[in-house]
């Protein structure tokens, strides 16, 4: 397929619906364990509380605006509440209910103990003001009271809030429950108020350390290690932004790197120090000196190794699917590819690492952050990066193995079964074996402890 004939093909002729991704997941998942106690399945897909709340904020021109600010719970087995708040002017319940459930996978996955949470305020970070930001974000911390804490729900850092808005959030709290130490309320802090070191480069370097260990593991890109492998970056935020620049430090030739205004390639490599600079000068990487301007779209089908997409959800979808070129698809992004995308990639051979393991290294350093601030300490870089390493590369390697052993069953099956009314159930890939592997633990804890009463 050409990129002319993926762009006449429109997205919304596929259904984007998120909680109905996250359903055929799960149920595609659970039909590949032994004996799964099939009364448990409602209990894993639902979440355990969404709260909604709208408030009003004085604008900086004293006019009065009313905000909507969500936070779910989707489980808490394993432990108390966790997971970022995003600003964004399109987030809807659905969507904050399907990442909470993606943070529930990934804790499992990697084995901290937390459930999966998301919060997130309907707004435009762009338009706001300084001072806004700060009014909406203590504002929404303080209509969630007690709803969050350190031992139920802990917050932290996603699309378009940063240190600066985990300060607040703190500082908030601090306010309403003075004389203790609260510092554990939420991750993702600046250095200086117990946040700590290698957090903010968590998420990419996670998404390094995970590409690092599959390419150990396995033959089946054709290349072991990162040395002179072509990669694109679709997104130039925190995490794309980062990813780059230690993909690039680990060897590897960024060819293009792509924000919302668009995209730049340049097949000898890109200059990442003077990307970055630009950036900081610009506010977008269009425009670089001695480089291609492109599409995000073209980004996507780029003739390349490694595609890392580190933006949006539902980037990778039906109408475009079949354009990507590379051998491995690199999910930084939470929900970057839909269902449909999956099995057309599958088909084309090309691997997947999914995003409830790329990018668990954001929330794997902030449970560190978390055990930091109980023991007021402050752990070297080295210790978080070596720690960080270790766990994922265990998780990793439990994904592969799974992997292995679900594929080898799945030969001895006659066909894919019809689920439900979802539709079929895909082949078992690498984003199957993880959320199986999350599941099992899940599960595994839920019987042990019990329904109660
Ligand atoms: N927002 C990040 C994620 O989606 C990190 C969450 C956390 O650190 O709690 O994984």
């Amino acid at each position: 397929m050409t990129m002319s004939e993926a762009q006449a093909y429109p997205i919304d002729q596929e259904d984007l619906d998120l909680l109905k991704t996250s359903m055929q997941r799960l149920q595609c998942a659970t039909s590949l364990l032994d004996g799964f106690h099939r009364g448990l399945f409602g209990f894993l897909h639902s979440p355990k509380r969404t709260i909604s709340v709208n408030f009003p904020v004085e604008m900086d021109d004293g006019s009065v605006q009313v905000f909507q600010g969500f936070r779910v719970v989707h489980n808490r087995v394993l432990g108390p509440g966790k997971g970022g708040v995003r600003y964004h002017p399109d987030l809807t319940v659905e969507e904050v209910q399907f990442l909470a459930a993606e943070m529930t996978w990934k804790c499992a996955l990697v084995n901290i103990p937390f459930g999966g949470a998301k919060g997130g305020v309907v707004c435009d970070p762009k338009v706001l003001s300084e001072d806004e930001l700060r009014r909406i974000t203590r504002r929404y911390i303080t209509e969630l009271g007690d709803n969050i804490g350190p031992n139920s729900d802990i917050p932290a850092p996603d699309m378009y809030t940063n240190a600066q808005t985990m300060a607040w959030i703190y500082d908030t709290y601090e306010v309403m429950h003075p004389r203790r130490n609260n510092r554990p309320v939420v991750t993702g802090k600046p250095i200086e108020l117990g946040g700590s070191f290698g957090r903010l480069e968590a998420t990419a370097r996670g998404a390094l350390f995970a590409t690092q260990r599959f390419l150990e593991q396995t033959t089946l890109c054709g290349f072991q290690d990162l040395a002179g492998v072509r990669v694109a970056v679709q997104g130039f935020g925190n995490v794309g932004a980062i990813a780059a620049q230690l993909f690039d430090e680990a060897g590897a030739t960024i060819i293009a790197v792509s924000d919302s205004q668009g995209g730049i390639y340049d097949e000898r490599g890109l200059d990442i120090e003077a990307v970055l600079a630009y950036k900081r000068t610009h506010h977008t990487v269009v425009g670089v000196p001695e480089t291609m301007s492109i599409t995000n779209d073209d980004l996507l089908a780029l003739d390349c190794d490694i595609l890392i997409p580190a933006a949006q959800s539902n980037q990778i979808h039906k109408g475009n699917a079949a354009c990507v070129k590379a051998k491995l698809v690199v999910e930084a992004a939470n929900g970057p590819t839909t269902p449909a995308a999956d099995e057309i990639l599958f088909k084309n051979g090309v691997y997947l690492l999914p995003d409830i393991l790329v990018n668990a290294g954001g929330v794997v350093v902030s449970y560190y952050e978390w055990v930091q601030n109980f023991e007021n300490e402050q752990w070297e870089l080295e210790v978080v990066n070596r720690k960080l390493q270790h766990k994922i590369n265990k998780a990793v390697d439990r994904v592969v193995d799974r992997w292995g052993e679900l594929s080898a069953e799945k030969q001895h099956e006659p066909s894919n079964e019809e689920v439900g009314d979802t539709g079929p159930c895909m082949p078992v890939d690498l984003r199957t074996a993880a959320l199986v592997s999350s599941i099992e633990h899940l599960v595994k804890v839920t019987l042990s402890r019990g329904i109660w009463p």
